[in-house]
């Protein structure tokens, strides 16, 4: 099945092409006063360089920056910050890998941290006092429920090292058939809790590099995967997509849920997407757009953005453009493959977050190149 772009649409992306550049405002101070913490690819090379060069005790010993207690962080974290956002309470970032800072206290704190155990994507968290009960109930609780404002919204856990540590976001639509977006490890306690929410119609794949057990995921349902043409590969088996699409978008959902668009996001990758869901004001935003975290601070739901500047593989100029495209669309939530998730309370405050994110990278917008590679 091929999605095209109708004509409609496409004069409506080629008026947004023409849109002005937004005021130039300065980056606003972070909630914690501390500055955003930007992952480096140099930097993030010489830490797997290491943990690669390890013994296998070394690998497995705990980092000397974690708090002492039952929870800890061993040597081969590779700062996917899935623990960092799941169980704030619990870990923060300090230096390149993420620690436990404060033992979990209560047993909402220690379940969310065991939730973390599960999800981390290298096994690099560990208890030693592992209560039979919390792991149960931890387990129970993925897919975990994103927010009181987006009831069937959830966020899958058990994040896979294939796609780097990314997300997985289920939709549940009750009577139409559930969308997975991006694909989280496809293990058997998460697949069983997915079957109790209904299952999975449709995998939407953002792009090229969170794709990960998808074909697992789409066999064991039945699931039609959906992937931009371009972005699917046969080495990733993904080029076997029931959906592909085609053009520039924005398009409908295929089975014709107005709820949802996807929406042309090029930057991060040539062909990136994202899926839009008006009934939950949300954004899935695979590795186009996310929140922001500071080292050493335990991070805190808000409204600051963040696109990773130094992981870009086609323009970084591009995704800024396409950032600023998603202020057509009515969203309070982003929610991505790759770092933490942001709420902004109204259109006023998305508005200053795109402007404060452009700002901060400075890049002129009509600067964005236009040449795709040839494929
Ligand atoms: S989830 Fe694992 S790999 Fe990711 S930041 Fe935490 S400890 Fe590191």
């Amino acid at each position: 099945m091929m999605l095209r772009r109708s004509a409609a649409s496409a004069g409506r992306a080629a008026g947004l092409r023409r849109r002005a550049a937004p005021p130039a405002v300065r980056c606003a101070a972070s909630a914690t006063g501390a500055e955003p913490r930007a992952p480096r690819l140099d930097e993030r090379k010489v830490l797997h360089a290491e943990i690669a060069s390890m013994s296998k005790e070394e690998k497995r010993a705990p980092r000397p920056e974690n708090v002492e207690g039952s929870f800890f962080v061993d040597k081969t974290c590779i700062d996917c910050q899935t623990c960092r956002w799941m169980a704030p309470d619990t870990f923060s970032a300090v230096g390149l890998q993420a620690a436990v800072t404060k033992q979990p206290e209560t047993r909402e704190q220690r379940v969310a941290a065991m939730q973390a155990l599960l999800s981390c994507p290298v096994y690099a968290i560990h208890t030693t006092q592992r209560d039979p009960q919390e792991l149960k109930e931890a387990q129970a609780g993925l897919p975990r429920p994103w927010h009181t404002e987006a009831p069937g919204v959830y966020h899958c856990g058990w994040h896979s090292e294939a796609s780097f540590g990314g997300a997985g976001w289920l939709i549940v639509r009750p009577g139409r058939g559930n969308v997975l977006v991006d694909s989280p490890r496809f293990s058997p306690a998460l697949v069983k809790q997915v079957e109790a929410l209904g299952g999975v119609d449709y995998v939407f794949l953002t792009h090229k590099d969170d794709v990960a057990d998808h074909a697992k995921w789409a066999a064991h349902f039945g699931a039609k995967r959906i992937i931009h043409e371009h972005e699917a590969t046969a080495e990733q088996g993904t080029d076997a997509s029931e959906v592909k699409l085609a053009g520039e978008g924005p398009w409908p959902f295929p089975d014709g849920d107005e709820d949802l668009t996807i929406v042309y996001t090029p930057g991060h990758s040539d062909y990136h997407c994202v899926l839009f869901s008006a009934r939950h004001k949300a954004l899935f935003s695979g590795d186009h757009l996310c929140g922001v975290e500071a080292d050493a601070a335990h991070w805190k739901l808000d409204s600051r953005l963040f696109i990773f500047e130094d992981f870009n593989w086609f323009s970084v100029p591009e995704q800024l453009e396409s950032v600023r495209k998603l202020l057509d669309y009515d969203w309070l939530h982003v929610l991505p493959g790759h770092g933490p998730p942001v709420r902004v309370k109204d259109a006023a405050e998305r508005l200053k977050a795109v402007g404060d994110l452009v700002a901060r990278h400075g890049t002129p917008v009509a600067a964005a190149p236009r040449i795709r590679p040839t494929r």
